[in-house]
């Protein structure tokens, strides 16, 4: 059987009209599907007997299991190992973010990268998701946020920065954002997405093509020969090119480049690392994201001291950058930056 979330809305009503019946019925589907998550097809108004008939015997409305749910000590960080039908399994994360929550996606089973200060980089890449299983994680984390905190039931921004390199598997997930920002369904925009990327410059070159989301680097050393220990993606694709084809992407007014910047203690905080950031990055329109090392089993690196990465920022902020420090949320049930890992 199909899943329902392998449709765009184009080929929903493609897929309507087939069989007869009038496409503006694939309108009403995404509605009632997407917006008031209407779970079997036996509930949904509005469509012809016949339609419903057809849907019931060869759509399928069913999402991947989640086949373990943990709930940080502080209640608000939630984490799903959510199993696809071929047995795989990825995290999906609830993170609390001001008023709001986001839901942090994954977009591969483990990740080809191999970043050495990452958990998710040890496990190697298994394989791509494809759109209706990225889709299918936003679907129940919403649904569980629904359920579990009704008063916070406004669609939640989405970051991909789960499991796996987003810009490695750009195909699916330009899709699932297709369906993510329809009008009939949960109608997201671009501003409330944010992609995060190791620097695949393959991927980089089509990201005007992600209609407008918002992108994050992980930037994590201004220094090749340091960004090569740390990304070893760095050495096919070094920063000077990384940050020309970053130039060519399509901002809004107002719209800027984060730069993720993990600190790792004693090893990529220096003034050495202002001075070189000043001389690549000024002038570009660019806030930077501290991300203080979240330690994992078996990590080769040390968290830093927090006032470390206060200097830090300091540092940045007088060189003319915007910063902020991404407080650490779930590290209790590895659901923090850099701790998934499904092996
Ligand atoms: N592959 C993408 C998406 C992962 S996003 C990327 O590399 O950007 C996850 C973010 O967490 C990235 O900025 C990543 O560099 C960061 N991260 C990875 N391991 C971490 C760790 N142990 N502690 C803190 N942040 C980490």
């Amino acid at each position: 059987m199909k899943s329902f979330y392998n449709y765009t809305l184009n080929e929903l009503e493609d897929l309507v009209t087939s069989i007869g019946q009038k496409s503006a019925h694939a309108r009403t589907l995404f509605t009632q599907v997407y917006k008031k998550q209407i779970d079997s097809f036996e509930n949904i108004e509005n469509i012809s007997l016949e339609l419903k008939e057809y849907l019931i015997k060869n759509i399928s409305l069913e999402l991947p299991k989640v086949v373990k749910e943990q709930v940080s000590t502080d209640q608000k960080t939630v984490k799903f190992l959510v199993q696809m039908n071929d047995g795989r399994t990825v995290e999906t994360v609830l993170v609390p973010f001001e008023k709001k929550y986001t839901i942090c996606i994954s977009s591969q089973v483990g990740c080809a990268m191999k970043c050495s200060f990452c958990f998710t980089g040890t496990q190697g890449l298994t394989r791509h998701l494809d759109s209706t299983e990225i889709l299918a994680q936003y679907v129940l984390a919403f649904k569980w946020l629904k359920k579990n905190m009704p008063e916070k039931s406004a669609p939640p921004n989405i970051v991909f920065m789960g499991q796996g390199e987003p810009l490695h598997n750009i195909e699916q997930v330009k899709k699932c954002l297709g369906i993510l920002f329809t009008t009939e369904g949960l109608h997201l925009g671009p501003r409330q997405v944010t992609l995060s990327t190791a620097g695949y410059l393959p991927g980089l070159r089509d990201f005007n093509d992600l209609m407008g989301i918002n992108l994050a680097l992980s930037f994590h050393s201004p220094f090749d020969e340091q960004r090569n220990e740390l990304i070893p993606l760095n050495k096919a694709y070094p920063l000077s090119e990384i940050i020309k084809q970053l130039k060519t992407i399509n901002l809004r007014k107002r719209q800027f480049l984060t730069f993720e910047y993990l600190i790792i203690k004693d090893m990529n905080h220096s003034l050495e690392h202002i001075e070189r950031i000043k001389e690549l990055l000024t002038g570009l329109p660019v806030i930077f994201n501290l991300i203080p090392f979240n330690e994992f089993p078996g990590s080769p690196y040390k968290r830093p001291l927090m006032k470390d990465v206060e200097w830090f920022k300091e540092q940045l902020s007088e060189s003319g950058f915007h910063t902020m420090v991404r407080t650490t949320k779930g590290d209790d049930i590895l659901a923090a930056c850099g701790q998934l890992n499904t092996k």
